[in-house]
């Protein structure tokens, strides 16, 4: 069970999170916490003034204590479990202080430095829900994740060591499922072989959760965060989006390059990989049933879509060459010239004598466009939006393109991608109609079945 910052984000947050855990307690759950909300950002916010050789660093210091002394007060009556609470919250902002000295004194700032600095959201939040648990009456212990997860040196993003980490989680964290007490880690962090302190990126802690859970081979991995769950659209948009009860691993990535923030499914891959299904769930309404993202679903595939999703400010090129007509090899030299500027490309269509490819990197149009007039005639249309239909089984099922293009009969489309992927169906709109050809799709698909 990880539990996201704004799920830890106050003492009623914290209590909150215990009777979740406490209604699970038969099925032995382990717990990942983040920091509190907006603590990580703070102590990052805390590195750079004291780069900038800006004494205001003690004010984050000091947010960050006084934060996490009163709810450590609310959370955990005075007696010894509170004295070594303050004590260790103490010794923590001392390094915390320490650290933001050497950066001030140095004016340098390492990713390795960095990590030690950020990391210490988790090293407090989770010594204090453990201590929260207990004196809630459920049995639990703090696990520091830096003595768990094992990572390579790539501070900042660091990569955990699988084997490793399923060492270490068997004698550090499975003796205390097996004695029926929670061990609570803290995501984000992690340690190398040698031990120095790395993270796992921003937003880390749903990956954390994915390495112990597939350490451990957990039944199931519960992410609890503050929304639904996956949404069939952007709520902000079409008022009666819904929640996406299931969706494939694929199907999640799809929608993950649309920005749909609510995870990222690069970091349950671990989980995945080992059959592991990942639930996202309401804190804030845990009886939701929430989102089920598995490797493979059961049930039948009929080809329905899942969620219609979009993305702005995508650039069009074009690049025709009468020549190209029956050539080979033009192909390769238009990639190689997005490969030289390390552009991304998104989708593609080809004609005889032609290609039209998609940029969400806009800025870097210009350099690529002056290396491609080389090759061929090349044009390019801005302010232009990807939409994307994201289901299951598009391409053995016949009748889903008329339906779409029925839906958007009175749209131009600029651009068609189908059958990459047997989960995604994607077309290129103006800018200025994606937000009419999202709500169409969604009528059509969503808003109209019984
Ligand atoms: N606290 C870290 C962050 O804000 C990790 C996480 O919340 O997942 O990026
Ligand atoms: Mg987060």
């Amino acid at each position: 069970m990880k539990f996201g910052g704004t799920s830890v984000g106050s003492p009623e947050r914290i209590r909150a999170l215990a009777e979740r855990v406490r209604e699970r307690l038969a099925r032995r759950p382990v717990v990942v916490v983040s920091a509190l909300s907006k603590v990580t950002d703070s102590l990052v916010r805390g590195a750079q003034l004291a780069l900038a050789r800006d004494s205001d660093y003690e004010n984050v210091v000091y947010e960050v204590l006084d934060r996490h002394h009163r709810a450590i007060q609310d959370l955990v009556p005075p007696g010894p479990a509170q004295e070594r609470l303050l004590s260790h919250l103490d010794a923590t902002i001392g390094e915390l202080r320490a650290l933001y000295t050497g950066v001030y004194h140095l004016a340098e700032l390492t990713a390795r430095t960095l990590d030690a600095i950020s990391g210490i959201g988790e090293r407090l939040s989770y010594e204090m829900v453990a201590a929260a648990l207990d004196a809630a009456g459920i049995p639990a212990q703090g696990v520091d994740a830096r003595g768990v997860i094992v990572t390579d040196e790539t501070f900042g993003r660091a990569m955990p060591l699988v084997d490793e980490t399923r060492v270490a989680a068997a004698r550090m964290v499975q003796p205390l499922i097996d004695a029926r007490t929670v061990p609570v880690l803290p995501g984000f962090i992690g340690s190398t072989r040698k031990g120095v302190a790395t993270t796992l990126g921003r937003g880390g802690s749903d990956w954390s959760a994915a390495v112990v859970g597939a350490a451990l081979d957990a039944e199931e991995i519960q992410i609890w965060t503050d929304v639904d769950g996956m949404m069939t659209v952007d709520p902000r948009l079409v008022p009666s989006a819904r929640v996406i009860p299931e969706v494939s691993f694929d199907e999640a990535a799809e929608l993950a390059y649309f920005g749909a923030k609510v995870l990222h499914p690069a970091t349950i891959k671990p989980a995945v990989e080992r059959g592991i299904p990942v639930r996202i769930l309401n804190s804030l309404r845990p009886s939701a049933p929430g989102t089920l993202i598995a490797g493979r679903l059961g049930g039948d595939e009929r080809g329905e879509p899942r969620a219609i999703a979009f993305k702005k400010d995508i650039a069009v090129i074009l690049i025709a060459q009468p020549r190209m007509l029956m050539a080979y090899g033009f192909v390769a030299r238009v990639f190689e010239v997005f490969d030289r500027h390390r552009t991304p490309v998104d989708l593609i269509a080809t004609s005889e004598v032609s290609i039209s490819l998609t940029v969400d990197h806009p800025e870097a149009v210009p350099a690529v466009e002056e290396e491609l007039a080389r090759l061929g005639e090349v044009e390019v249309l801005r302010a232009m939006a990807i939409v994307s239909v994201v289901g299951r089984g598009f391409c053995r099922h016949p009748g889903l393109a008329a339906r779409v293009f029925q839906a958007l009969r009175e749209v131009n489309v600029v651009m068609i991608s189908f059958g990459a992927s047997d989960v995604n169906f994607s077309f290129v709109v103006a800018e200025a109609d994606a937000e009419r050809a999202v709500r169409l799709l969604h009528h059509e698909f969503f808003e109209e079945r019984r």
